[in-house]
């Protein structure tokens, strides 16, 4: 199989970046591998030691707390953890000594055995849990064995090496993972949107796109492309890829040859069809995708169109559907109250995926602040005006929330709750109910991360949550 490394590990120096849940997951592995690793961690809390301690005595791995920045004397490669930034002085010291860098996921695909799974890989800046996990429960409904993961659930690392025949892999890919994953070739893979995000850690929209095509190079069947979305479409394009492989759109209107879309309440497949310019293959109808909001049905026609690149029948696109529920804080209808739907999108955490649940309602009652991590919201705004009745603010950076309404839409009513407290979420929903009316939809969709006021997105939507069933309670 195209780009198949092979590694001798047995005595290899290896310098496993941060001593959290990727790292000591690929440590260990390594370690059972018959390789030589030294953890290196910044840190030095209690925590960490304990752990050291542990993996010191029971696996033999090294482990250098309270400095991160100097590599150890004979490391052979550097295995890094998500979230260290690709300047980190490790990594300088690395590329100065000529010692390759990869992640968690490269170890994984390194890993593999000579009959491994095919992988079927999804990246984009929003939806990528959600459409690897859709495309697990398709593939599960069409009887064959597999799991998702990546950038989710059990480490790929242990996946990969575990006693488990899978048939195929849904795997979700972050940019950083494909940054440190050079080798890797998926089977087919999807990016579903790209809009700007991470900035900070890539460097530029250009490095974050660059990382988000790796995803399609070498891919043998399909790459999935989002129609409404060019950039993706320009990565498929740049990518290199094996023979025959296909460009496959998906697309919320009537999709032409080569594309997977919707027709009159019906998602459609023109791309794994005979004679796909004149046939379609009728997969599901728009009520099997829950929520069936737009971009819950994008995600839905990109997990299907990894399905059915691997072969997967029509009904088992229906069923697996049918079967899946969304994670928690994605979407999540709390409460109706007086009329008034509360849903929970706590996981909006940037603009695009703000815009996207935003686009979901009608007339909403917005939620909205947090930590905008160098984000601008005068498009998200403009975009969103005419579904507002009313915006309630919270958060660090707010103060750019509302002056992006005062410019864009200044008739609307907002609420500036001037708070950043933990505890603040309550007298947000309380503002909220008294802007809206039955028929309304107050919707939490912060467009930031939460970490001003709330130790993740889970809390925050576990805030807002109690706080609406507080209101239920009180109006019983
Ligand atoms: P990720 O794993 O990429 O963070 P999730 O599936 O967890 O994506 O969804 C995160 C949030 O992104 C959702 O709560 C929703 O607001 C938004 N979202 C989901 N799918 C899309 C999409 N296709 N386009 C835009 N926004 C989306």
């Amino acid at each position: 199989m195209g780009g198949r490394q092979v590694t001798s590990w047995q005595d290899m120096h290896i310098t496993v970046a941060g001593l959290g849940v990727s790292g000591v997951s690929a440590a260990r592995a390594l370690a059972g591998l018959g390789a030589r690793i030294t953890v290196v961690d910044g840190g030095d809390s209690e925590a960490l030691r304990e752990r050291a301690v542990s993996l010191e005595e029971t696996e033999g791995i090294a482990v250098r707390l309270g400095d991160a920045d100097t590599l150890p004397e004979g490391t052979g490669l550097v295995v890094t953890s998500p979230g260290w930034k690709p300047t980190s002085p490790l990594f300088a010291a690395a590329a100065e000594a000529g010692v390759d860098v990869v992640g968690d996921v490269e170890i994984a695909w390194r890993l593999r055995g000579p009959d491994a799974a095919p992988w079927l890989a999804v990246t984009g800046t929003n939806g990528k849990t959600t459409t690897t996990q859709m495309l697990a429960s398709i593939l599960r409904a069409a009887g064959l064995r597999t799991a998702a993961v990546g950038n989710i659930g059990t480490p790929i690392v242990d996946v990969v090496l575990s006693e488990e025949p899978y048939d195929v892999l849904a795997v979700e890919l972050s940019s950083y993972q494909l940054h440190w994953a050079p080798s890797l070739r998926a089977h087919s893979a999807a990016v579903l949107n790209l809009a700007p995000d991470h900035l900070d850690w890539h460097g530029s929209m250009e490095a974050y796109a660059a990382d988000k095509g790796r995803i399609y190079e070498g891919n043998r069947i399909a790459c999935v492309y989002n129609v409404a979305d060019k950039a993706t479409e320009d990565l498929v394009r740049e990518a290199d890829v094996e023979e025959g492989c296909r460009a496959v759109g998906f697309t919320l209107g009537t999709p032409g040859p080569s594309q997977l879309g919707v027709v009159d309440g019906i998602l459609v497949d023109r791309a794994f069809v005979e004679n796909r310019q004149k046939n379609a293959q009728e997969l599901a109808e728009v009520g099997d995708v829950n929520p069936p909001a737009p971009h819950n049905i994008a995600n839905a026609l990109a997990a299907a169109a990894l399905a059915r690149a691997f072969g997967v029948p029509a009904t088992a696109v229906r069923d697996g559907l049918r079967a899946f529920t969304p994670d928690a804080h994605r979407i999540a209808h709390v409460a109706d109250v007086d009329g008034v739907a509360y849903i929970d999108d706590s996981k909006a955490t940037n603009t695009h995926a703000a815009e996207a649940s935003l686009a979901a309602y009608e007339s909403i009652v917005w939620i909205a602040g947090g930590l905008a991590k160098g984000a601008t919201f005068d498009e998200l705004v403009t975009k969103s005006a005419k579904r507002l009745k009313g915006v309630v603010l919270i958060g660090a950076d707010r103060g750019l929330i509302r002056d992006a309404l005062a410019r864009h839409a200044p008739e609307v009513p907002v609420v500036d709750l001037d708070r950043t407290d933990t505890g603040a979420m309550p007298a947000a929903v309380r503002e909220a109910q008294r802007l809206a009316a039955a028929g309304d939809t107050v919707l939490l969709a912060p467009a930031c991360a939460s970490m001003d006021m709330f130790a993740n997105y889970n809390q925050r939507g576990d805030a807002f949550a109690d706080a609406v069933r507080g209101l239920a309670a009180a109006g019983a």
